[in-house]
């Protein structure tokens, strides 16, 4: 089943057009150096690499100084800070980069993304992806009440691309938050589900989508699939 071209295609970042995962073991081995540097601790990212492999999410830093016995000498807001402001080594899924280059020119590309604003901005830096997109939306920098589901980017992205919600396809990876307030905007949502991504074993909500890929590959757009654009 092929997916009509859309006028505008929006997508999200994290897990969406690259691995999330990598941002984390890239911020893991950032805090991990300045561990050495500062505090001669070598074993700093190995172990939270492994905390983070074994489920541990929210508090790794914590349960890694702990697990080494510094909890005492290390104050954990300087490691989330290193974490934070650490310039990150990721990359673009190649799936991703596909997509993107198929559909840059023939339609307006947009980007709505959640997290800290200078972190988001330097995973985007990163990828070197801005000058792709139409209209880039961190949802942080309208405000911390205005994270996804909050239905103001969504709105604010599509005025500034001048379309309406049911023009348009949204990309999104995470059942948590992506995907209820563009169902209820009518827009055509598609969960890609990354075996590799953070969201990935959390079931679709009672919202929906129109349609689950396990990469962007897999995700047939009419118009580009029978080269009539
Ligand atoms: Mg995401």
């Amino acid at each position: 089943m092929t997916l009509p071209l859309p006028r505008a295609v929006l997508f999200d970042l994290d897990d969406t057009l690259y691995l999330e995962r990598d941002y984390v073991a890239s911020g893991f081995r950032a805090v991990g150096r300045w561990m050495a540097e500062r505090y001669g601790v070598t074993a700093f990212a190995r172990v939270c690499q492994e905390l983070f492999a074994a489920g541990r999410r929210g508090d790794v830093f914590d349960a890694a100084l702990a697990a080494l016995d510094l909890a005492e000498r290390v104050p954990v807001v300087e490691l989330i800070r290193v974490y934070r402001e650490h310039h990150p080594d990721i990359r673009l899924l190649p799936d991703a980069e596909r997509l993107l280059r198929r559909l840059h020119g023939r339609v307006p590309l947009a980007l709505v993304t959640d997290g800290t604003a200078r972190v988001q901005r330097r995973k985007l830096l990163a990828l070197g992806i801005a000058p792709l997109f139409d209209v880039i939306t961190v949802t942080d920098e309208l405000g911390r009440a205005f994270w996804k589901p909050h239905p103001r980017p969504f709105l604010a992205t599509l005025e500034a691309l001048g379309v309406e919600p049911h023009e348009t396809l949204w990309i999104a990876d995470n059942p948590k938050k992506d995907f209820l307030t563009p169902r209820r905007l009518g827009m055509a949502c598609v969960r890609v589900r990354r075996p590799d991504g953070i969201y990935a074993h959390l079931e679709t909500g009672p919202e929906g989508v129109d349609r689950e890929v396990s990469d962007l590959d897999s995700l047939d757009l009419l118009p580009l699939a029978a080269g009539a654009v």
